[in-house]
């Protein structure tokens, strides 16, 4: 802990952040996860860098088992392609665009379906043994929002994955569609908190069907209404009905936060900007969906669903360190005790559980302890008293569930191998 880079605001309102902030937004900037630098525009310190690198692996593993390929697309696109979209004009507002030294416009893309059909069509044309094409990126995005607020829930800078897929039917673009909904299940299920699937609004970017995905909290933008006895659930925006459509059921209203939003786009891209394969000699549009994850958005809104106001929770999977050892004070009638660090590391790293040392040791325990549960490490180790016994024994704090637990050595191998951090 001596070594991270982790600058912490000592006062609340020392946030240096002018915009609208919630409680998540608040705790980060404090415990130094994130760190504002323009309106709407936050750096991400190594600890939050941590918790972003946890959440690109979980995410690149799924869309690995769907078979999709990762790839990095210029951050600029070139006005022109927009143009071709119409969406130029009408997103104009909330678009940061450039110009380079021979006066041609680009745009710090918010999204990508015209630049990645530019790239399908500048390869001439697909053949159908490549079918079904899907390409992912996981990048920064960029909006200049009227109102940047609430932290990474409106910034003008955003991490999100975009997943675009490509097939030659609408068939077979609906197949493809449905194993992208399975694989954000499988995301968020790993995350671990309830979220939600509804029918979504196409929006600007358009198509035949949509879903998004909301965590239920009240900082997020949208309404959805909910059925309470089946599973429909739909966004107030698009919805004409106050009643379920299927069981008449009153629909229950709640405030959340959009994390993913999944599009079945038939041709309203490939066909203006000629991204085409090859059946029988002819040349046909593909038929494409999009599929976005806004990552910084679900760093943030996980800390404001599961912190209390003083300190930060986290998943277990997406926690910056899974464990922190709190060795002796320095100078202490236990510092002796500072040699089980070896063991208990030898422990944890066999089962390729991470794990940070707070080796500051001028601190008191308790002073660390504090720290350490304010910053959520879901599991707290501490080298107290009770390692100077003939059996030295070490407090276990399972801190998402509030359980502590005196154990020994050999106690801790085996409570570690019934934890699932995989
Ligand atoms: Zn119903």
């Amino acid at each position: 802990m001596s070594k991270i880079f982790q600058p912490m605001a000592t006062e609340l309102s020392d946030t240096g952040d002018k915009t609208e902030i919630s409680r998540s937004h608040k705790l980060m900037i404090k415990y130094g996860i994130i760190k504002p630098c323009n309106v709407g525009m936050y750096a991400l310190l190594p600890l939050g860098m941590r918790v972003l690198n946890k959440l690109i692996n979980l995410v690149d593993k799924e869309m690995t088992n769907l078979g999709a390929e990762k790839i990095l697309l210029p951050a600029l696109t070139s006005t022109s392609l927009w143009k071709k979209t119409n969406r130029y004009d009408s997103n104009k507002n909330e678009l940061f665009t450039i110009k380079d030294r021979h006066e041609k416009e680009y745009i710090l893309s918010p999204t990508y379906e015209e630049a990645i059909c530019d790239l399908i069509s500048s390869t001439g044309s697909l053949s159908t043994k490549l079918l079904p094409l899907r390409l992912y990126q996981i990048s920064s995005k960029w909006r200049d929002e009227m109102k940047p607020r609430l932290g990474f829930l409106r910034s003008r800078e955003f991490i999100m994955k975009d997943l675009y897929t490509f097939d030659t039917n609408l068939d077979n673009a609906q197949y493809t569609y449905d194993l992208v909904c399975e694989s954000y299940n499988n995301i968020f299920k790993q995350i671990g908190i309830k979220y939600e699937k509804v029918i979504g609004d196409v929006g600007t970017i358009g198509g035949l069907i949509s879903h998004e995905y909301h965590y239920i909290s009240n900082i997020g933008e949208d309404v959805i209404l909910q059925c309470p006895s089946c599973y429909f659930s739909i966004n107030q925006t698009i919805s004409k009905t106050t009643n379920c459509p299927q069981c008449k059921n009153e629909l229950q209203r709640h405030i959340a936060a959009e994390i993913g939003h999944t599009f079945l786009l038939n041709i309203k891209y490939s066909q203006p900007l000629k991204a085409m394969y090859v059946e029988q000699n002819e040349l046909k549009p593909v038929v494409m969906g999009c599929f976005g994850l806004g990552l910084s958005r679900i760093i943030m809104l996980t800390i404001e669903i599961l912190s209390t106001i003083n300190e930060i929770r986290w998943p277990v999977k997406l926690a910056p360190y899974t464990v922190c050892i709190i060795p002796p004070k320095a100078g202490s009638k236990e510092e002796n005790s500072s040699k089980y660090i070896e063991q208990l590391s030898e422990i944890l790293c066999k089962r390729d559980i991470d794990t940070v040392l707070d080796d500051r040791t001028h601190l008191t325990i308790g002073k660390r302890f504090v720290l350490a549960r304010a910053l959520g490490f879901p599991y707290i180790i501490i080298i107290g008293k009770a390692s100077t016994r003939s059996i030295p024994s070490f407090e276990v704090h399972d801190i998402n569930n509030s359980v502590t637990n005196e154990l020994s050595l050999e106690q801790i191998n085996h409570y570690f191998d019934n934890i699932n951090f995989k």
